[in-house]
């Protein structure tokens, strides 16, 4: 048989995970990547020396293969971190996740009661899964913890993140991120610590690269070349040509060299935007296909990275910012993931995080617009941060998070119905499959459309 060829776009850890594999397996591998660094949305990015993370990304799995696979690649570079992250909200600071001591305090006695009966309330009528309005986010919150539980703790992130009110976010959100959770068993925890139930996304420590996500990332690839990868930075996707159900090339934008080539293709895989891949395929889908992934939209990711003159801002990891009088959703200060985040310990790194659309003010403004305005928020909220300003860069990322609008999976499905009928063609990753999903899901994801290449193969099916 023929040694298999695998062309891959996009080098984030999806992408990464298949080219591992196939190049693993002994299969000829061509890794295309729009930018000029692997890693995608876990990337690391080297500023002066400063570490920063697209958003600082935990290494947390419940799949075991990953788990081993990155803790041998990174051996004692993968740190364990104890979590610290608080959520600010109305000038206080919760822990997260919720102590019972630190939660009174805060809300109080009164509205701790309150919060306490619209809970029983919520639980005694009817449990949130068979809830019968349980069709989006405020319904299905609420049902399961109460509507105040839900207005204090949940709306004013959740909205600022997807940029659209709760009632019209799909319950898949809600299901994906906080099934899982449960007041009973935090109460229990915080009342008896020992107790053996653990929450779902509650973990107290998690793992860690020392020098971020984005080390580990770059190992994959060295892992990946030395199995003979061969990987093409700064290469962008711009057509997927087919025919009778099969793509038969793609045209690429060598941004070094501004000119367009064509690559003859054996097995494609695609991690880039679900809608974007779309929109390159010539000849082009129906219009069914088009409007529906026309109807699939992303929510951008900003981040503006500072560093400062301040040797202790504040101890957390990260902390949230469910104040609705900010726009500012998270801060992030890498030294307390990580020390080698930072080369000089007299000063922090901090980023400065919004969710953003397309007609935001904010995704536009200007960069040194966007570090004064980012600061002078952190100084609404207790953080005197401007006067200390060494330096600041912001980071763009769109297509971060696809957006789980009612009625968006039927268009999902359309399109990946499409997608999936070229036999040759394999769509992965957080965007390429339009599914939310953290980077272990998305490594894993690469490496199983690895094996279901590798099989297809081997039984004849795919040509
Ligand atoms: C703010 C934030 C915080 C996060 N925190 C965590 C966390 O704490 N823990 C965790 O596990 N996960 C976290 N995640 C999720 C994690 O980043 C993603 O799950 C993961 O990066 C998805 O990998 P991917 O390969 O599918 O996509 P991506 O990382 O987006 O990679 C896609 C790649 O395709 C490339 N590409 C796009 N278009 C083209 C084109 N036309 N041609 C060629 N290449 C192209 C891109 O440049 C990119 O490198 C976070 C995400 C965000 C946004």
């Amino acid at each position: 048989m023929n040694k298999q060829h695998i062309t891959i776009i996009g080098a984030g850890p999806a992408g990464l995970g298949c080219a591992l594999a196939a190049s693993e397996g002994g299969a000829a591998v061509d890794v295309y990547e729009h930018h000029d660094a692997v890693g995608g949305l876990c990337r690391t990015i080297d500023h002066h020396g400063y570490l920063f993370d697209i958003g600082g990304h935990r290494f947390l799995t419940k799949h075991r293969a990953i788990d081993e696979l990155c803790s041998r690649i990174m051996g004692k570079d993968m740190l364990e971190v104890r979590r610290l992250s608080r959520i600010y909200y109305r000038n206080r600071y919760f822990n997260y996740p919720l102590t019972l001591g630190n939660t009174l305090k805060n809300l109080g006695i009164i509205e701790a009661a309150r919060c306490f009966s619209s809970y029983l309330i919520a639980i005694t009528s009817r449990g949130a899964d068979e809830h019968p309005q349980c069709k989006n986010f405020e319904n299905y919150v609420s049902a399961k913890f109460g509507k105040r539980l839900y207005e204090t703790f949940f709306k004013g992130y959740t909205e600022k993140l997807w940029g659209i009110a709760c009632d019209e976010i799909s319950e898949d959100w809600a299901r994906q991120r906080i099934e899982g959770l449960s007041l009973r068993v935090a109460l229990q925890q915080a009342l008896w610590p020992n107790t053996s139930e653990t929450q779902k996304n509650l973990y107290e420590i998690f793992k860690y690269p020392r020098r971020g996500p984005g080390q580990l990332c770059e190992r994959l690839r060295v892992t990946a070349e030395a199995q003979g990868a061969r990987f093409h930075l700064r290469h962008e996707l711009k057509s997927v040509h087919h025919d009778h159900g099969r793509v038969i090339g793609i045209s690429l934008l060598d941004r070094s060299a501004c000119a367009v080539h064509y690559v003859p293709v054996d097995t494609l895989v695609s991690s880039i935007p679900l809608p974007l891949f779309t929109e390159v395929l010539d000849p082009h889908p129906e219009d069914k296909v088009i409007e529906a992934s026309k109807r699939l939209s992303f929510r951008h990711y900003m981040v503006v990275n500072v560093i400062v003159n301040m040797r202790d801002v504040f101890p957390d990891q990260w902390i949230y910012v469910h104040d609705p009088s900010v726009k500012l959703a998270r801060i992030q200060n890498y030294k307390n993931w990580s020390s080698s985040m930072v080369i000089d310990q007299n000063k922090s790194t901090l980023g400065l995080e919004y969710f953003c659309g397309d007609d935001d003010a904010l995704w536009s403004m200007g960069d040194i617009d966007l570090i004064e305005h980012a600061l002078s928020e952190m100084g609404k909220i207790g953080f005197d941060c401007q006067r200390h300003l060494v330096t600041g860069f912001v980071v763009r990322y769109p297509h971060a998070y696809p957006m789980y609008h009612i009625g968006y999976n039927a268009d999902r499905d359309i399109v990946l119905d499409h997608v999936r009928s070229f036999e040759n063609l394999h769509c992965i990753g957080r965007a390429g499959i339009f599914m939310y999903c953290n980077m272990d899901e998305a490594l894993l994801d690469g490496i199983t459309a690895c094996e279901k290449i590798v099989r297809e193969r081997r039984e004849g099916m795919v040509r």
